[in-house]
């Protein structure tokens, strides 16, 4: 979750912020395994084979036009950060897609206070095989930094929690609206690349 100032921190805890970073580590995992028939000289022999994922697909849902650039800006800012990792493609008006981004009412319910800017419903699930996730932007909260509420977002669905300092701080003051998000901030790269352990720079 992300929310627009920083007197709510009393509030940080939520569905999407309290859960424990998912284990995405080993979707890129490199499987190791020695050939049982391979004759006395090579038996040492190791195979290592990198496991590829299929492409993921991102979508739009319901994004107000005004806003919709700049949504579009925050995936398409990730899926460049992540191609080592995995392959995104941003096709706003998919309707089967393995990330949506849903605009919605900030009194849907969906996120733990009517001030957030938005929020997601887990913490990882990106690094899945065939993940089917959300991004719940809040109308009204949100569209002063649409980019950077967006990239905060897919970040929790790239297992990243909170931390001060960066893309993933929880409340953001207003230069933290005003930056340029479309680059995460050297630490939240740091220790996404120790999430999907794959170099990203
Ligand atoms: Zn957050």
């Amino acid at each position: 979750m992300l929310r627009k100032s920083s007197f709510l921190l009393a509030l940080l805890l939520s569905s999407a912020c309290a859960s424990p970073p998912a284990p995405t580590a080993q979707d890129v995992a490199v499987v190791s395994g020695v050939a049982a028939a391979q004759p006395e000289p090579f038996a040492e022999d190791v195979i290592e084979e990198e496991i590829v994922h299929p492409a993921l697909t991102a979508c739009l849902y319901e994004v107000s036009e005004a806003s919709r650039g700049e949504v579009i800006a925050g995936l398409q800012a990730w899926a460049t950060i992540l191609k080592p990792w995995r392959e995104i493609e941003v096709v706003p008006d998919a309707t089967d897609c393995n990330l949506t981004v849903f605009e919605v009412g900030p009194h849907s319910g969906l996120c733990a206070s009517d001030d957030a800017a938005g929020c997601t419903r887990q913490i990882g699930g990106l690094g899945e095989d065939d993940p089917s996730v959300e991004v719940f932007l809040y109308r009204g909260n949100y569209e002063s930094y649409a980019t950077g509420a967006t990239m905060h977002e897919v970040g929790h669905l790239l297992g990243l929690t909170h931390k001060d300092g960066g893309l993933m701080q929880a409340s953001w003051p207003d230069d933290f609206q005003s930056a340029d998000w479309t680059t995460p901030d050297s630490e939240t790269l740091d220790r996404l690349e120790t999430i999907v352990g794959v170099a990203l720079r």
